[in-house]
């Protein structure tokens, strides 16, 4: 018989990513509104081991929609790869009588998810994070707000490029994932776009690609570069140095993270947090809320983690078909 959840709790983990509190907001209220208790804990896994746990009523997600960050703090949390260490995770869980658990994060935190779900804590993930690398979902929490972020900076850096005829370097975040580089590069019509799951370290053929463009009239060059790749002011000195043409490099960096969360980050947040408490409602455990080919579905978590995901090929193809000159 499924078990009946009386206690949710909900943590955030993790990098933040705009959209969150509209997660926790849904989660909150509607596990209120299924007359099921919501707890709030601070900062992920971290704040869980210390207890930094509160009630939470529909009055305390009020005024957050709106808002990027956590209003729960994130963090990251080495110790709870301890078997141990869940072992007492869910020793508090019991203690604050949380039977059901919402862990907002990216791959990590699942695996977070799933160890305290192993030791009777029924969990349910939802992807938040800006760089869309979660594989069974086409859609994470951020990602939206921060390409938006992004390609509002490099419009701006775009104008002045071109009023001083520069070439400039943008790099914006994704460690291991292209995703916001691809986009940002096609929705900018840069010149080039540096992708870490394709580069070939090839700088030779950027500098000759600014040479040619500067002789068919080009006035100003824009490099999409993956935080992944990185290197961007040595690769900005080495371009000017090799082609005499100004070359600055700019890091968008955190920025990105930040934020007003978008209209559709705010949506569907709010249908995965309330997705994600009807599961814990009807006694599921060890699923993943997920976004595919326009409907919302949830994945077990096992079949989830075991999934993989690389960049579109042919949006990489169609990516450098439209940056011909
Ligand atoms: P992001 O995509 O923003 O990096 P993430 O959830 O993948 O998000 P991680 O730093 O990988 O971020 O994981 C967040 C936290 O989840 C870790 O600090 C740790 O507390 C927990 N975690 C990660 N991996 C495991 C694991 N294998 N077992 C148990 N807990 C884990």
């Amino acid at each position: 018989m499924a078990k009946k959840i009386k206690t949710i709790g909900v943590l955030t983990s993790g990098g933040d990513a705009p959209g969150m509190n509209a997660a926790v907001r849904a989660v909150v209220r509607t596990s209120i509104t299924e007359g099921i208790r919501v707890k709030g804990i601070m900062r992920g896994f971290a704040g869980l081991l210390d207890e930094e746990i509160k009630e939470m009523d529909s009055f305390s997600v009020a005024d957050i929609i709106n808002r990027g960050g956590t209003i729960l703090y994130t963090a990251r949390c080495k110790a709870f790869m301890e078997e141990s260490v869940q072992r007492q995770a869910a020793e508090i869980c019991r203690k604050h009588e949380i039977d059901g658990l919402v862990v907002i994060g990216g791959d990590g935190s699942f695996r977070g998810a799933r160890s305290l779900a192993r030791l009777g804590i029924n969990t349910i993930g939802i992807p938040g994070t800006i760089d869309l690398d979660i594989a069974c979902t086409d859609y994470t929490i951020g990602f939206d707000t921060a390409i938006n972020t992004a390609i509002d900076a490099i419009d701006k850096i775009r104008d002045t490029s071109t009023s001083h005829e520069r070439v400039s370097i943008v790099e914006v975040m994704g460690r291991h994932a292209g995703y916001i580089a691809l986009w940002c590069g096609i929705a900018s019509g840069a010149e080039e776009i540096l992708l870490p799951e394709y580069y070939d370290h090839d700088e030779q053929r950027i500098i000759d690609k600014i040479i040619e463009h500067r002789k068919k009239g080009k006035r100003h060059h824009i490099i999409i570069n993956a935080e992944g790749i990185g290197h961007s002011v040595s690769m900005a000195a080495r371009i000017e140095a090799a082609t005499g043409i100004e070359t600055r490099a700019t890091i968008l960096g955190h920025m990105q993270r930040g934020g007003m969360p978008s209209c559709k980050d705010r949506v569907y947040a709010s249908i995965m947090g309330a997705k994600a408490a009807h599961l814990l409602k009807e006694g599921k455990s060890e699923r993943i809320i997920a976004y595919q080919h326009g409907e919302f579905i949830d994945y077990d978590i096992e079949d989830a983690l075991a999934m993989e995901k690389s960049l579109p090929e042919e949006y990489v193809a169609i990516s450098r078909g439209l940056i011909r000159f």
